[in-house]
């Protein structure tokens, strides 16, 4: 009836139903608005239904009609029988068949004409009428004329009287009367369905707008998925719905939970995530519906919908598309500023960190800082940077917050400095407690669950490693982990740089026969000892006949006699003091904040030890000064002077004797 309703051309025009408001200003517009309602030629193929109830409405409303041995059919103009009131006996009317295919009767006359028509038995052509006079009344439409049906009736032979046919005319009416009060409540209930579907259609895109502007309002991926959800129960409290998120996400929201495909309840949302396409499920007494949050770049998750069968038509699952495909789009622009603000926080903090990493060249203040800037920017409880020391060939510990881990080595095959010196891959952990693949020294001694550890490569060569953990499990995320192997790039440069640099000062400070300190180093430090203590003493050593060794043995074993008495005197100092090459075969020993008496035996002690133990055997002469800050003048220079007099005395006096000068 529906196509009905639609296709009246006076439905059509109604300029109220086009503006959307309701067809009846006031009770007084009713009817003369409704009797102007009219079925049109183009209803007739689809007016049956109405026939046949409104004949049941008519057979209800007449309680039996007079002619008790006749029968009444309702015809179509199009000939076919609709409905029929048998007589008592029960008998099948013949009019029950097609009226077209019965000859010559009054209902064919009728239709023809437009008018009643009376036939009596022997006019019939048909055998099957012979023994009825039959009458028939056409049913015209109320306001076109139209015949829009056909009551006819059968009356034994003979017994037909043009006032039976008025009977009939005033059924006929009474008929048209049941036809139009059904025609109307038809017309009527198809208005009020439209336009109850017409405002639920506003109200859903009134809903999808405002959604539509709040979610473009935010740009924090926690306010669009709270919006989704409030706005899916504000249209449908009936519906339980929730999301899932693909990628690893945590919100404070409960609905949002993380696709979980191994679950059996997830094939609906696995399906519409997989195609990106919406999905829905009828089993059971309830209606699932997956709809996928699509972006641009892929599929971010699903919202599943479950409510009650028969709840969504059309144009429910037509909204929640939209919203679905409003929602996508939000979530990944939120989603991208996301991720834009911790790319632009990472590639600030990775600049200021270099920055800092290569204000100080001192290994140890680099690393201490490195070490303090992890803990806060991975929220750590404790840290561990370690620097693979090639001669040792272990780990060693450069700097960490836990004490009891200073000063120590590890070897490369034990604790996860050991996997990463395998692998080179950095390595998550999230709960060391329920399965970790080595133990560790770190994890044990802090009672840490969650670790983060990042190798740290130069040339592709593992110099040393970062070790980050926290006492709580699950702690470091997958982004911690990208920005620690990129941190950890920059640590390893900043750790090569600053050991390179060590490594080249002290190249510069070094004499490179001896292994002793050079001589600018020896002047430096005592130019700064010499500003901060009150005392302290010079020794300097000359080797005895030096030239008559190289020149009988050759510079070779002139330079092993060299070394093995920078050997001795570096094992009979404390490690204060500072020894160096002076030059040539002269070595000098300084002996920070130490008087003469004790700078003479140690002087001694090395005399002897080098007399003794050198191969071959040489002496040594040793010129000792000394200086007070009560001195009169105090300089490098004085002190080295003194030393050299005393030295040229001891030689003087016969060698292999110390002087005091
Ligand atoms: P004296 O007992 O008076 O100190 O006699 P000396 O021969 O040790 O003193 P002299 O100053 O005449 O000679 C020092 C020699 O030391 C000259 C030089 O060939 C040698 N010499 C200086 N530096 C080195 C070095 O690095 N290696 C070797 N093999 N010889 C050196
Ligand atoms: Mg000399
Ligand atoms: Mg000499």
């Amino acid at each position: 009836m529906s196509r009905l309703v639609h296709e009246s051309k006076p439905l059509q025009n109604n300029d109220n139903l086009q503006n959307n408001q309701s067809p009846f200003r006031s009770r007084a517009d009713l009817p003369s608005w409704l009797d102007k309602q009219d079925l049109s030629e183009t209803d007739l193929p689809y007016i049956h239904s109405l026939l046949s109830i409104s004949f049941k409405d008519w057979q209800e409303d007449v309680e039996g009609f007079p002619w008790v041995s006749g029968t009444i059919v309702l015809l179509h103009p199009d000939g076919t029988s609709i409905a029929m009131q048998h007589n008592d006996e029960g008998q099948v009317h013949p009019f029950a068949w097609r009226a077209d295919t019965l000859g010559a009767t009054a209902a064919n006359t009728a239709l023809e004409t437009c008018r009643p028509a009376l036939m009596r038995a022997e006019e019939h052509t048909s055998p099957a009428l012979k023994a009825f006079d039959s009458l028939a009344v056409p049913v015209f439409t109320r306001t076109t004329g139209i015949p829009c049906a056909l009551l006819a009736c059968l009356l034994p032979a003979g017994t037909a009287e043009a006032g039976d046919l008025k009977l009939l005319q005033a059924a006929s009416l009474h008929f048209r009367g049941c036809m139009y009060r059904r025609f109307e409540n038809m017309f009527v209930g198809g208005l009020l369905r439209d336009q109850k579907m017409n405002e639920r259609e506003e109200r859903r895109r009134e809903i999808l707008f405002e959604v539509i502007r709040r979610l473009n309002a935010h740009i924090d991926v926690e306010n669009v998925l709270s919006e989704v959800l409030d706005s899916l129960e504000q249209m449908y409290p009936i519906c339980k719905a929730d999301l899932f998120l693909s990628q690893d996400y945590s919100s404070q929201n409960k609905k949002v939970q993380p696709l979980a495909f191994h679950l059996n309840d997830m094939d609906l949302c696995k399906l519409a995530f997989v195609d990106g396409q919406i999905r829905e499920d009828l089993s059971g007494g309830r209606h699932q519906v997956a709809l996928p949050l699509s972006g641009k770049q892929g599929v971010y998750g699903v919202l599943r919908l479950n409510l009650p069968e028969n709840q969504f038509d059309e144009a429910d699952i037509r909204f929640l598309n939209m919203l679905a495909a409003a929602a996508g789009a939000s979530f990944e622009k939120a989603k991208l500023h996301e991720q834009a603000n911790i790319m632009i926080g990472e590639l600030r903090l990775i600049n200021e960190i270099t920055q800092r990493l290569n204000r100080s060249l001192k290994l140890s203040d680099t690393m201490q800082f490195a070490s303090a800037e992890l803990l806060k920017i991975f929220k750590a409880d404790y840290s561990l940077i370690l620097q693979y020391n090639v001669k040792l060939g272990r780990f060693v510990v450069l700097s960490s917050n836990v004490p009891a881990l200073h000063g120590q080595t590890y070897t490369t095959d034990s604790g996860f400095s050991g996997v990463l010196w395998t692998t080179k891959e950095p390595i998550i952990l999230s709960d060391y407690d329920s399965a970790t693949p080595v133990r560790s020294q770190l994890m044990d001694l802090t009672h840490s669950r969650s670790l983060l550890a990042s190798p740290m490569l130069l040339n592709g060569d593992l110099i040393g490693c970062v070790l980050l953990t926290k006492r709580e499990a699950n702690h470091f995320s997958y982004d911690n982990y990208k920005l620690l192997h990129v941190l950890s790039a920059h640590l390893g440069l900043a750790m090569s740089n600053a050991s390179l640099h060590a490594e080249v000062r002290r190249m510069v400070i070094t004499d490179n026969l001896t292994g002793l300190f050079a001589r600018h180093h020896l002047n430096e430090r005592i130019g700064r000892k010499q500003m901060r203590d009150n005392l302290g003493s010079l020794i300097v050593v000359d080797i005895d006949h030096f030239k008559q060794i190289n020149d009988t043995h050759g510079h070779q074993v002139g330079d092993d006699i060299l070394t093995q008495v920078s050997n001795i005197i570096r094992t009979s100092i404390r490690d204060t003091d500072i020894a160096a090459r002076w030059g040539g075969e002269e070595l000098a020993i300084y002996l920070p904040l130490l008087g003469l008496e004790q700078t003479q035996s140690i002087a001694e002690r090395i005399r002897q030890r080098v007399q003794e133990e050198t191969n071959p055997s040489v002496t040594v002469s040793c010129g000792i000064s000394a200086w007070r800050s009560s001195d009169e003048k105090v300089s490098v220079e004085s002190l080295f002077y003194k030393a050299d007099m005393a030295l040229y005395e001891a030689k003087h006096q016969g060698r292999n004797r110390i002087v005091t000068g």
